[in-house]
């Protein structure tokens, strides 16, 4: 505990030089830093995040831990959603921390320029680590693991190497939800319609943001393009294609689960200190030494 307090010190500190925001000590440090990437759902976070805010707001959230949401990616020249959703999150953090009734609960951070320099601070600095790829779509991951050896729980989905990790350190010392291969599979087959999941009220006023005004895309209709993507597909793909709205309900309900349990004390340190001390599968020696036998059949 003492270690994560000096690192997460330290991450905070990194970021009040470089990015101007300020994060008190005492917050719940979440990260999700990767490629940015649909199939990666940060947009799925960035909506998760809307509805802890607006929970806060009005009173519905009650006690969430004071919590920080750190997103560190970077997007492909061309890729046009990837860059939607970078704004649509840098949109989010201005509006969350600005709002004096609830940023002593609340913070969000888009850091600036995402790379190994900053991964070590993120990394070392973190609580919980945000793996929430859609099911059957991340081959493995790395980050997850990088976390997982330095002492944050993964919340995520049942995808790459969080099964290995779940595996390893225990369910009940990480936060898994969401869509299985399976479910997804199914899904598919019934014929997926997102389009229900925004009968209700908390999702559709996160989704929406999108598309009332709330934020600024800066006028190029990239934020309309991300929320027709989610409803109503495109030429090249079904809506919804990532099952964001699908999994958004229970990222909410794991989220505040997390706060809870953070709130409690020791037992969380406990699940970190699982984590660490089950990390060891992923050795890269172990990894060479079983390829070398059962795949490429040399001594
Ligand atoms: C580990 C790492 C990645 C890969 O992260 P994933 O979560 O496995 O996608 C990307 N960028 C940097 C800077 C990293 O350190």
């Amino acid at each position: 505990m003492k270690v994560k307090r000096i690192k997460k010190r330290k991450l905070l500190e990194y970021i009040r030089e470089r990015e101007g925001v300020d994060i008190p000590e005492h917050f719940l440090v979440f990260a999700q830093v990767k490629r940015l990437h649909e199939y990666k759902r940060q947009l799925m976070t960035a909506f998760a995040v809307l509805e802890l805010y607006y929970g806060l707001k009005c009173g519905k959230l009650r006690n969430l831990y004071p919590s920080v949401f750190i997103f560190g990616a970077k997007s492909a020249p061309a890729y046009k959603r990837a860059k939607a959703i970078i704004k649509f999150i840098n949109e989010i953090a201005d509006k969350v921390n600005s709002d004096g009734q609830t940023n002593n609960r609340l913070r969000v951070v888009f850091v600036r320029n995402y790379n190994v320099s900053y991964a070590e601070k993120i990394v070392a600095g973190t609580d919980v680590s945000l793996q929430v790829s859609t099911a059957g779509l991340e081959a493995s991951g790395t980050g997850n693991m990088k976390f997982m050896m330095n002492g944050a729980v993964t919340c995520g989905t049942m995808d790459g190497a969080n099964i290995e990790i779940v595996e390893r350190a225990g369910p009940e010392h990480n936060y898994i939800f969401g869509a299985t291969v399976d479910e997804i599979a199914r899904l598919k087959k019934a014929g997926y319609k997102p389009r229900r999941y925004l009968s209700n009220a908390d999702h559709r006023k996160a989704v929406e943001t999108l598309i009332d005004g709330t934020f600024s895309d800066g006028g190029d209709g990239a934020f309309k393009e991300l929320y027709e993507s989610l409803v109503d597909g495109a030429s090249w793909h079904e809506p919804d294609n990532y099952f964001v709205l699908y999994d958004l309900d229970a990222y909410v309900k794991t989220l505040v689960r997390i706060c809870a349990d953070y709130g409690k004390g020791r037992d969380f340190a406990v699940k970190q200190l699982k984590n660490v001390a089950n990390s060891a599968y992923f050795s890269s020696d172990r990894t060479i030494s079983e390829y070398a036998r059962d795949i490429w059949n040399i001594q």
